[in-house]
């Protein structure tokens, strides 16, 4: 199995929240679906309605007793343990993820991530109308936080200035030159689809 967003196969299946977790980009994959009953597989044994009624009843008093804090500290601490260097657990997106108000959560952000949000309503609002564009275009928007914003930096200097520095935006966003090369490299040829 791979995650579907980076191709990873390090994935964390977290019996406690029910989710499979990619713990190179943080997506939220999928949610493990409840095994069957070992009386399904025991073809030799048939159960009562009495004895699978006990069992399920069983699973979900097990379940109810991790409760959100402590499956959320659980899935922190799991999920801390692996990622990279500079990369930390975005609490929101654990909570809206745990409470079930989001399914496809990116768990696991750069350590400027937050910071970058912030600026985007300071210095660097003028990069929100690129971001709109991107986030709805269906290519570019699936990039990570950090790769959207460099995206919109360099719609905003080619709009500007004609030509792209990626020097630049490397040293601000603190990305690798190879990285923004996949970027630029992609953006000019969405732009050229879109005519921009
Ligand atoms: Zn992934």
């Amino acid at each position: 199995m791979r995650c579907p967003f980076c191709g990873s196969e390090n994935l964390i299946w977290d019996f406690a929240t029910g989710a499979i977790i990619c713990a190179s980009c943080g997506s939220v994959i999928d949610v493990i679906y409840e095994a069957e009953p070992p009386y399904h597989r025991l073809s030799y044994k048939k159960a009562s309605v009495a004895e699978a009624v006990l069992y399920r009843e069983k699973t979900r008093l097990s379940k109810q007793r991790l409760s959100l804090i402590s499956m959320r500290t659980a899935m922190y601490t799991k999920i801390a343990r692996r990622i990279r260097k500079n990369r930390v657990v975005n609490e929101r997106a654990l909570l809206a993820m745990l409470s079930g108000s989001q399914r496809r959560v990116r768990l696991i952000e750069h350590r400027i991530d937050e910071l970058l949000r912030q600026r985007l309503n300071g210095d660097l609002a003028y990069l929100k109308r690129y971001l709109d564009i991107i986030d709805n275009d269906p290519v570019l928007s699936s990039r990570t936080f950090r790769g959207k914003v460099a995206l919109a930096m360099m719609i905003h200097q080619l709009a500007t200035r004609g030509s792209v520095d990626l020097k630049c935006i490397a040293k601000e966003l603190e990305m690798s030159l190879t990285h923004l090369k996949r970027l630029e490299k992609l953006v000019l040829r969405r732009l050229r689809r879109l005519r921009v």
